[in-house]
């Protein structure tokens, strides 16, 4: 049957040095009238006690000279995403959650973040025959020369993008990329089975993959030798805001979302080859929300990171009728797949996790695969504890080959003289 189902792809910028500093100008702004509107929550909620609506925003601050620095639709979605923390601040704190934050101010230093830019039906124009799509500014940015921002874009080549319905230009703490959302029609086909496969997302191995008797290993080890390489290169540049730095952290940016398509395109095609319905991945997002916008450039780095690898896992595991559901990761590393125990002082040495309850030896992140699988599936685990666990100290190694851009079983990959 045919059906109308939303996906995000991410697009990198062709024209990047031509647009940067428009989209700058739009990401300062976005994080000012973001910062007002906090501000202006504060200074409703000490005279009435209540936390203004979007709407309520929205007649506050339409005449504040930072609303009009934006496409009025991109403003009002910054209104709205304030909202937004606020609501799901209160539902948390209603839950009993005391750890929970209101939204903060956004701030780097004494200067403002570039904040993601919303760009609704009013915001933007596709065009689909030369990959381009065409940005508004806001009335106070518009120089009469240049009223819109036109990028020139390229996404995974598997992918068409068609229906646009919504864009986002979003920082990565290098550079500029759009997040474009298509309505996208397709016929949807029958997951390849009901099984449930749950991933953890980490440094050094980038991904682990729990299936319940069997696991897969994806280490990061191209990733960071990428990093490595490209930051002693940057090193060389006698200017960071140069063509060659810019041209750099570009290279380093499509290096990085290539490892991004053949990892997630590979574990999708595992799982499928496995009856696998449902992936599980531990969300970051919680992490990162409680630490300081900025402050922690690298921790913030690697949350948008995960973010952006599940929506490629999510719209290619739609393919093949695989849904994908972010799980709240926390305590996954401190407790036993296996027999369930909870170990706070649990130390992972050589990257074993070890239980002194069951005896389990297991992979350290393949446990934390196998601990956010089991969030979906009730644990199968406590029923005596006499399943055979050995899949979980001896996951497949897949390998990215940096020959040929393609994930490979470890014992294919070749290496270069
Ligand atoms: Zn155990």
């Amino acid at each position: 049957m045919a059906n109308q189902v939303t996906r995000t792809y991410v697009a990198s910028i062709h024209n990047h040095q031509q647009v940067c500093e428009d989209l700058d100008s739009l990401g300062f702004a976005a994080s000012k009238l973001w910062n007002v509107a906090r501000w202006t929550c504060d200074r409703i909620w000490d005279e009435t006690g209540t936390i203004p609506d979007h709407g309520a925003l929205k007649a506050y601050l339409k005449n504040n000279e930072h609303y009009a620095d934006l496409n009025a639709q991109s403003s009002q979605a910054i209104l709205e995403e304030l909202a937004e923390a606020f609501d799901s601040w209160y539902t948390l704190r209603g839950n009993g959650d005391k750890k929970a934050n209101p939204p903060g101010y956004r701030k780097h230093g004494d200067d403002h973040p570039r904040s993601t830019v919303t760009f609704k039906e009013d915001g933007f124009k596709h065009d689909p025959d030369h990959d381009r799509i065409r940005l508004s500014k806001g009335r106070n940015l518009k120089d009469g020369r240049q009223d819109f921002i036109l990028c020139e874009y390229a996404v995974d080549p598997d992918v068409t993008v068609q229906n646009v319905q919504q864009v986002r230009a979003v920082w990565t703490g290098t550079d500029w990329e759009l997040h474009i959302v298509c309505n996208v029609e397709r016929d949807d086909p029958d997951p390849p089975g009901d099984r449930v496969a749950g991933i953890d997302l980490g440094i050094c191995n980038f991904a682990a993959v729990a299936v319940g008797d069997d696991a897969l290993l994806y280490p990061g080890g191209a990733l960071k030798e990428d990093d490595y390489y490209f930051q002693k290169q940057r090193a060389k540049c006698d200017d960071s805001s140069s063509r060659k730095a810019q041209r750099l952290d570009r290279k380093r940016g499509e290096r990085r979302t290539h490892f991004f398509h053949a990892v997630s395109k590979d574990i999708v095609a595992e799982c499928a080859a496995r009856n696998v319905g449902t992936i599980v991945v531990g969300d970051l997002t919680g992490i990162r929300e409680n630490t300081d916008w900025g402050d922690h450039g690298n921790l913030d780095l690697h949350g948008w990171a995960f973010d952006n690898f599940t929506q490629m896992l999510e719209y290619k595991a739609a393919e093949y009728g695989i849904s994908v559901e972010r799980v709240d990761e926390r305590g996954t590393s401190k407790s036993c797949g296996s027999c369930g125990t909870i170990d706070d002082s649990q130390r992972v040495e050589r990257g074993l996790y070890v239980c002194d309850e069951c005896g389990l030896v297991a992979n350290a992140d393949v446990n934390g695969a196998e601990n956010i699988r089991q969030k979906v599936l009730p644990s199968l685990a406590c029923d005596g504890g006499d399943r055979d666990n050995g899949w979980m100290a001896q996951p497949a190694v897949r390998l990215f080959d940096t020959s040929t851009g393609r994930i490979a079983p470890q014992e294919q990959v070749t290496c270069e003289p």
